[in-house]
């Protein structure tokens, strides 16, 4: 089956730990809990609009260690077509140290490893991926300069572009923002990409999406956790309030929307119904623990909106 959805990122084993609350610097705690669970921004979204009823392709890179094997195996699972995961033998497969203490706040700390050596070339040679698709995504947990020819290629064969810009430590190259169709990032991520606007509600998401909505992107989603999320275009902006779930991890909402929002996407499914179902899997996703165990299926979804 040919991939509608193709997503260009990273796969990561998150080391989960779990814990009364965050240490402070030079502090020893006990933790209550210690997991491993497949994780990485890319792998998140792709198992996301896998489960979520897309068919998707990874394209991405990971040791060759038991993580790196464990990672595609997983993904192989969910019916991602892996062909795009390639080895690297001379890194370490990426990985994400996780505290998540008792309020459900986090403290990630992520090595890169072989998600380091997804190079431009490497990407040209899945080019037969990137042309199957509708909907391409990525994040930024890649090399940025091979983000960037990934949304130049993607906006050269017409396809719809999805950019994550997760994590965000600067604002965006201002020559990407006319590549891209939706830009999805979170409150901190509106916030860096804006130049520092304290973005933390639905009216300051809309004053941070208009400055970015300037910079040349097509569509801003900025989403607000428990708040939902807020679309805008140059003609208008909308809020979409989240379903009401008890929180109990919050690791990957914003993945799991991507991933889910993409699904949709490729369906067919107006803006408008593809963020509300995102929203519902997001919100499905906060109630369980993990990163990829917390991903709903489609049939979780339309059991939650029935
Ligand atoms: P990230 O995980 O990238 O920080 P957010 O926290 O903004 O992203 O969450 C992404 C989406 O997940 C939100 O727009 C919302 O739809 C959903 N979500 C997150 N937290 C909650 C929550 N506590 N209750 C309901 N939905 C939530």
């Amino acid at each position: 089956m040919q991939a509608k959805v193709v997503i260009v990122g990273s796969l990561n084993m998150d080391l989960v730990t779990r814990l009364p609350r965050l240490p402070r610097p030079g502090e020893t705690l006990a933790g209550q809990s210690f997991v491993t669970v497949p994780g990485g921004k890319g792998a998140n979204q792709a198992v996301a609009a896998a489960r979520l009823g897309a068919s998707v392709a990874m394209i991405g890179c990971v040791g060759a260690d038991a993580y790196g094997q464990q990672l595609r195996d997983g993904l192989l699972a969910e019916g991602i077509d892996c062909t795009g995961v390639t080895v690297i033998a001379e890194q370490p497969s990426g990985v994400a140290t996780i505290l998540v203490d008792d309020h459900s706040q986090n403290a990630i700390v992520i090595v890169a490893g072989a998600n380091g050596q997804l190079t431009t070339a490497l990407v040209d040679s899945f080019e037969a991926l990137l042309s199957q698709a509708e909907v391409i995504i990525c994040q930024l947990e890649v090399p940025l300069d091979s983000v960037a020819h990934v949304l130049k290629r993607a906006r050269e064969l017409g396809k719809i572009v999805i950019l994550n810009p997760a994590p965000a430590s600067a604002p965006l190259p201002a020559g990407w923002y006319p590549l891209i169709d939706y830009l999805i990032p979170n409150e901190s991520e509106a916030s860096v990409l804006s130049g520092g606007l304290a973005v933390d509600s639905v009216a300051s998401a809309d004053v941070a999406a208009s400055a970015l909505l300037a910079a040349g992107a097509a569509k801003v989603i900025v989403t607000l956790g428990a708040q939902g999320s807020l679309f805008a275009t140059r003609a208008q902006s909308r809020h979409f309030p989240a379903p009401a779930v008890q929180a109990v991890d919050t690791t990957a909402a914003g993945d799991t929307f991507v991933g889910g929002f993409a699904a949709a996407l490729a369906e067919g499914k107006s803006e408008a119904a593809a963020i509300n179902f995102g929203q519902i899997a997001a919100a499905l996703s906060v109630t369980r623990a993990g990163a990829q165990p917390s991903i709903p299926t489609l049939a979780d979804v339309q059991g939650f909106a029935s």
